[in-house]
Formats: structure tokens, C-alpha cells, sequence
């Protein structure tokens, strides 16, 4: 399967200058779907996962199939405000400004095996807020995989120790 065929890159999207990688074509044709789900699973499989988590709103896409597919669990993590019980929230920085997620204090135990997955890495701010979240709860973050990865942005470096899969890179 060639997945870089099956994203769709937006110019000047949302704002002059950047080219957007639009993973929805990629999503709305049903075998790159599911052979994107399919290795991400494998991943997931390979390191011996307890449960999946994901960050919003692209993360659920992904992790949720994976969960299904393995008989795990799928934990979001999601926007300040959106979650109904005790949660931990964390800072992260963006180009412009700040932003934070949260995660359900119960959502993981500690020693969990948890991989996260999310549709692109940028600049690594996003899934280190998320792996930041999963590891204050004592649970251990064994993998996180990406449909993109924005190579040029060096979120890698950001991630170093931890077991990274991208299915494809620019
Ligand atoms: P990071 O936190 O800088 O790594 O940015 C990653 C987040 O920004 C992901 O959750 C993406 O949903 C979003 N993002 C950044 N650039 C793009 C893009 O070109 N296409 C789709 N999503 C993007």
C-alpha cells in the first residue's frame, strides 16, 4: 500500500505558506484504512499493549479501531473541559500560544502498557503533552505511531527513547 498517495496536500492551509497534509482521503478509502489500522495494530501487538490511547479529536480515529481490533481498551484524551470525571491536565506550548489536555485520573493504572497513536507528528508538542499525561498516572507509554510524520520539524528529537512508527514522512 502506498499511503503517501492516499493523503491529500493542501497549499496555503489554514494560513498562507503552509502546506496542510489532509489525512481524511486517506481515511475515506476503506482498504488504506484498514491496512493503516491493521499495522498500526501490529505495532501495537508487538509491544505487548495493555490499552490504546489517543489524543483529540484525529488520535480517537486511529486509537479507537486499534483498541477494537486488539480486545483492549481505548483511553481519549481530550480538550480542558470536555471530561466528566477527575482528571490531570497538562501545559503545552504551540506556534502561537498555549493550549492542554486531559486525561481521567482512573483511565490508566499503574504499569499499563499504553501506545499512543495520533494522524501526525509536528513539532512533538501534542504527544509529549499526551505521553506526559499517560506517565503521570505511573502508567509506562510502550510506543506511539503516527500516520504522518513532518520530518523537517524534528518532533523525533523530542521523542528520543521512546519507540516511534510513522507510515509515512515528508
Ligand atoms: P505538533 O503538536 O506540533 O506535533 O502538531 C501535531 C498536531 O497538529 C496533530 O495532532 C495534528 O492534528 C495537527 N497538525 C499539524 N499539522 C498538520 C497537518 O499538516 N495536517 C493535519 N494535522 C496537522
Amino acid at each position: 500500500m502506498n499511503f503517501k498517495d492516499k493523503i491529500r496536500v493542501i497549499s496555503d492551509f489554514p494560513s498562507p505558506g503552509i502546506r496542510f497534509k489532509d489525512i481524511t482521503t486517506l481515511l475515506n478509502d476503506g482498504e488504506a484504512f484498514r491496512a493503516a489500522i491493521d499495522q498500526f495494530s501490529q505495532f501495537a501487538a508487538e509491544r505487548n499493549a495493555d490499552i490504546i490511547a489517543g489524543p483529540e479529536s484525529r488520535g480517537f480515529v486511529l486509537a479507537a479501531p486499534m483498541a477494537y481490533a486488539l480486545s483492549k481498551g481505548f483511553v481519549p484524551i481530550r480538550k480542558p473541559g470536555k471530561l466528566p470525571h477527575e482528571t490531570i491536565s497538562v501545559d503545552y506550548s504551540l506556534e502561537y500560544g498555549k493550549d492542554s489536555l486531559e486525561i481521567h485520573k482512573d483511565a490508566v493504572q499503574p504499569g499499563q502498557r499504553v501506545i499512543i497513536a495520533d494522524d501526525l507528528l509536528a513539532t512533538g508538542g501534542t504527544i509529549g503533552a499526551t505521553i506526559q499525561l499517560v506517565e503521570s498516572l505511573g502508567a509506562q507509554v510502550v510506543g506511539v505511531c503516527f500516520l504522518v510524520e513532518l520530518s523537517y520539524l524534528n518532533g523525533r528529537e523530542k521523542l528520543n527513547g521512546y519507540d516511534v512508527f510513522s507510515l509515512v514522512q515528508y
